[in-house]
């Protein structure tokens, strides 16, 4: 397992704050989290030089770690995964899962010979409940790749996912927590705003 640790600048935190991108305040999250902090999911990737800032801080964590290919399982991921495998030295590969008509994913029989064997780092935007991360680990797993490490921009996940080690860029800066430990909730914070997802 590969032990990472990163976080993003003051500049570009306070960037995607100046664009709403991130909020901050008291939420709860679908998968029960609370956090102080609200990532506007859809809009986060749409500017490229806050994309390409995030892609380099996530491929900074992973510089030794001898990446061959970064593995996204979302279409948000996968715009993410074209900057991290960009900065990595030497630059990365980088593969997806499709969705197909039943909700299930697939990954194309045309890039397994970028997954059979090769390291690899999966990323995401964000980890939810962390289920389809997991999901697609396994599926990568299967098909013998090596997954040295998950990394992501924010996660209201479990630290750890298959014993490997996530990374949340903004995590440290707002990290997610269970109600019962949660600092906001502890202060006799009531505003609590629901997140739908
Ligand atoms: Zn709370």
């Amino acid at each position: 397992m590969v032990l990472a640790t990163s976080s993003l600048d003051s500049p570009i935190v306070s960037f995607l704050k100046q664009d709403r991108l991130l909020r901050e305040g008291h939420f709860c999250y679908r998968s029960g989290r609370h956090s102080a902090a609200l990532l506007d999911r859809d809009r986060l990737l749409a500017d490229p030089a806050a994309a390409s800032r995030m892609g380099y801080a996530l491929a900074k964590s992973f510089f030794t770690a001898k990446i061959d290919t970064v593995a996204a399982p979302s279409i948000w991921g996968a715009g993410l995964a074209q900057w991290v495998a960009y900065f990595l030295e030497p630059r990365a590969k980088v593969v997806y899962s499709t969705p197909l008509p039943d909700g299930s994913r697939h990954i194309a029989e045309n890039l397994h010979d970028l997954i059979v064997d090769k390291r690899i780092l999966l990323i995401d935007n964000l980890l939810l409940s962390g289920d389809t991360i997991q999901r697609f680990d396994s599926d990568i797993t299967s098909l013998g790749g090596e997954v040295l490490g998950i990394g992501c921009l924010w996660s209201g996940s479990d630290e750890e996912i298959n014993g490997h080690q996530v990374l949340g860029l903004l995590n440290s800066r707002y990290p997610a927590y269970l109600p019962d430990d949660c600092p906001l909730c502890e202060s006799g914070d009531a505003t609590i705003e629901t997140v739908p997802y």
